[in-house]
């Protein structure tokens, strides 16, 4: 999805990732870099042939991302210094929840309360410790290497000590107060940064709702259902405060609870585009969220930008891996066969190999009709994409 907006301006994308990777489909650039993310030579190869690095994920070794910037790569006997977006700081800082949030908080972020979780012989004492001070249930969390809900465990009672031990204890851990929230919310923010690394302008997009059904993000909502524009503002405000303090170019999703009280609690960032940003690639065309992080790190933002969708409505649905390898083309096939005059449809698939519970593809769908109820229209996908999930 990036390369489909460089190729717009014929910027050239070189790419780290296995030799038949999805964006091979449309990028044949021979300085294709096949290999594996996490092998530091790979990157230091990839730096050697770019100008500006970015990652679209943030498990990566920031220790190598720090040195290309800083210290910079080899390259015919000089070093070549290559600027990371977002700066490599914030990926280190992400990369651990537990620091994140303690980042946060310190800024004055409101976040919920949590608590390191001690390894080994101690750490049923430390479970106890967290339920004596945040109740039951609460969050057992990895502080590292999370994602779709890998690596999250909710302690219900006691009873659960035990299971979290064996199967969490690997890991380094910390507990976090249970939230009963009333949605989820969140907001993309746009960064962009001086050469002195200072924040120059931050743009919010619209406010989204989120559901996440067994930890994965199965649909995203814009607008929010039954959530006044009172608060979308105030959730883009608190998601501007919260970019405002990482460093570095791009797109960051801010995650957030609404709570009961109307109260919004900082969850979680990704420093990157984000399923809560792919309703943009239709609903605001002009400056969809692939395209801002193209364009801010490349620091082109132009300043007629404008966020607002030309959508009265949109809705993702993600396309995650069923049983089978073909699941999924039920849920294709109806996309194509479906009609309804004031919805329209539109299918991504990734080229990616499904697995169960892969992220592989979304539908978008959107309304023009100030009124339409789009979950309603399409209920049907939305049963499709369950179905195939179970
Ligand atoms: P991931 O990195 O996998 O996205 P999150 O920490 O965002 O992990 O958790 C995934 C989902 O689990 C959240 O979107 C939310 O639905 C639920 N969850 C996480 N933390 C809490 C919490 N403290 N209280 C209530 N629900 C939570
Ligand atoms: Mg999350």
């Amino acid at each position: 999805m990036l390369q489909e907006q460089a190729a717009l301006l014929g910027i050239e994308l070189v790419v780290l990732d296995e030799t038949n990777c999805p964006v091979r489909q449309i990028n044949q650039n021979e300085k294709h870099v096949a290999g594996s993310f996490r092998d530091p030579e790979k990157i230091r190869e990839l730096a050697r042939r770019c100008d500006v690095l970015t990652v679209e994920i943030e498990h990566i070794n920031t220790d190598v991302l720090e040195e290309i910037a800083t210290t910079g790569v080899e390259i015919g006997g000089k070093m070549k210094k290559v600027p990371v977006h977002p700066s490599w700081e914030t990926l280190r800082l992400i990369q651990d929840k537990y620091l994140q949030k303690e980042h946060f908080q310190r800024a004055g972020i409101p976040v919920a309360p949590q608590m390191v979780v001690n390894a080994g012989e101690s750490m049923s004492n430390s479970l106890q410790e967290a339920s004596n001070a945040f109740g039951l249930p609460f969050m057992l969390k990895a502080r590292k290497e999370s994602y779709d809900g890998r690596g999250n465990f909710k302690i219900t009672s006691p009873e659960d000590f035990e299971t979290a031990v064996n199967t969490m204890g690997k890991f380094s851990l910390y507990a976090e107060k249970f939230l009963p929230f009333r949605k989820e919310l969140a907001v993309m923010v746009i960064r962009t940064e001086s050469e002195e690394g200072e924040t120059k302008s931050l743009y919010a997009y619209p406010t989204v709702e989120t559901i996440h059904e067994d930890s994965v993000c199965t649909k995203v909502f814009y607008p929010p259902r039954h959530v006044s524009n009172e608060i979308c503002e105030a959730a883009k405000d608190v998601a501007s405060n919260v970019v405002r303090t990482l460093k570095g170019r791009g797109v960051f999703a801010v995650e957030m609870f609404l709570l009961e009280n109307d109260e919004l609690v900082v969850n979680e960032v990704a420093p990157r585009p984000h399923n809560s940003g792919h309703f943009t690639i239709e609903s605001v065309p002009s400056m969809s969220q692939y395209k801002a992080q193209l364009y801010s790190i490349l620091d082109i933002i132009p300043s007629s930008i404008k966020l607002q969708p030309r959508v009265s409505s949109a809705m993702m649905i993600n396309i995650l891996g069923g049983a089978q390898e073909d699941s999924h083309h039920s849920l294709v096939d109806l996309t194509y066969s479906i009609y309804r005059d004031s919805m329209d449809i539109f299918l991504h698939l990734y080229g990616k190999s499904s697995k169960p519970g892969r992220k592989i593809g979304h539908i978008t769908v959107t309304s023009h009709a100030p009124d339409s109820n789009l979950e309603e229209l399409a209920a049907p996908l939305i049963k499709e994409a369950d179905r195939i999930r179970q």
